[in-house]
């Protein structure tokens, strides 16, 4: 077996899909023109720049200028509540999230409260990671100008009832942004049925190359452009577009979108095998997340006080298996994660945390795999801390 041969971070990144190779590639040496320019060679890359914003907006049911194109889910999420924060500061200077969001989120709403002087209310969450619609309901004042909660969480795997978080918003003026870059690949994405105002994607969670995102901007939402410059992307997103990664964040949403039904039936039959073989094999661990509203090729745990979840990733990465303890963004820190202390893990189990994200190349022999070697490098390490 290859170190690292059985993929399964698809939480963290995923491969690139050769059809979205196939689509993106005239992009960099045939029609490599400036979408800005005038002439033919310009022209074309806006026009493949225009098709993609047009199958982005059917799949999100929105029109086509609502549709932003970025570098990055972190970008997105920054335009998005830097952009309504400054620009509502007038009518309010109240923000609502949750303690499990992404740090592109957190670490924005931080900067608002510190250099800004907005004032945040951060939402409980229950043991499960959820967030209640009736705690936004409670949270709500007059002066609040935005909500941003996250659709589907990077290191648990739950889903937030966002359409009824949406349907309660509609009776307040507050923007809701929703971060959906861990449901992009795997969930409904329109709009409308989900009553957001904004909402982050990032294209290599579903099969597209890093470094390239979308962000909604429902129209009417007041949205202070803070990435100033050209007059790109309808004025709300200045630099120049990444036009093969345009073409190929486009395809791969659309391939993702169309297969997720049958590809989510099969990732949830062999994350189900994982989950329950894991804790089958392993008395210590305990699944953490909601059991069942989480997303289809998402397992996470926590495998048991004393054991470190580095030494655990080290200890699977020999037996060929790449996996995460949580968020690839803070692997390394070995300090406890910000999501599990939010929903009352203690310190010492959150340490252990281990998360194996499945994807569609994900095979049942690999489940099986991984079944038996996860409770081997676990009780190695268990026997290894008694001596
Ligand atoms: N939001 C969530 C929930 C994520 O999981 C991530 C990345 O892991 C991001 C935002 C950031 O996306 P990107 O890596 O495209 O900047």
């Amino acid at each position: 077996m290859q170190p690292s041969a059985i993929y399964m971070d698809h939480s963290a990144t995923t491969a690139v899909d050769k059809r979205v190779i196939e689509a993106m590639l005239p992009y960099f040496t045939q029609w490599y023109g400036n979408p800005s320019s005038l002439y033919f060679l310009g022209q074309k890359a806006r026009q493949a720049t225009e098709i993609a914003r047009g199958a982005v907006a059917t799949i999100l049911n929105c029109v086509p200028r609502e549709v932003i194109f970025t570098s990055c889910g972190t970008e997105s999420d920054n335009l998005a509540i830097r952009g309504v924060a400054l620009a509502r500061q007038n009518e309010g200077r109240h923000l609502i999230t949750s303690p499990i969001e992404h740090k592109a989120v957190l670490d924005t709403m931080k900067q608002l409260q510190e250099e800004w002087g907005f004032e945040i209310t951060i939402l409980p969450v229950d043991a499960q990671g959820r967030i209640s619609p009736e705690e936004v309901a409670r949270a709500l004042r007059p002066d609040t100008i935005l909500v941003s909660l996250m659709y589907a969480n990077n290191e648990v795997g739950t889903i937030q009832p966002i359409a009824e978080i949406g349907a309660l918003l509609r009776q307040h003026p507050a923007t809701f942004q929703v971060d959906a870059v861990q449901a992009g690949g795997y969930l409904p994405l329109d709009v409308e049925a989900l009553g957001v105002d904004m909402m982050a994607l990032s294209g290599h969670k579903f099969h597209a190359p890093k470094g390239v995102g979308i962000l909604y901007v429902r129209r009417g939402t007041p949205y202070l452009n803070t990435m100033t410059g050209g007059a790109q992307e309808g004025s709300q997103r200045a630099g120049t577009q990444n036009v093969p990664y345009i073409v190929a964040i486009a395809k791969a949403l659309d391939l993702a979108q169309s297969e997720r039904t049958a590809k989510n039936a099969q990732l949830v039959a062999l994350r189900d095998r994982l989950i329950s073989g894991i804790l089958a094999a392993v008395p210590t661990a305990r699944l953490t997340g909601h059991p069942s509203e989480r997303l289809p090729g998402h397992a996470s745990f926590t495998m048991g006080e004393g054991l470190e979840a580095d030494a655990m990733l080290l200890g699977l990465d020999i037996e060929g298996i790449a996996a995460s303890s949580g968020s690839a963004c803070t692997s390394g820190r070995n300090a406890a994660s910000h999501v599990l202390t939010a929903m009352g893990v203690p310190y010492q189990e959150s340490l252990s945390a281990l998360r194996l994200t499945l994807g569609d190349e994900n095979t049942i022999e690999e489940i099986e795999y991984a079944v038996k070697k996860v409770p081997e490098v676990v009780e190695r390490l268990q026997a290894f801390a008694a001596v």
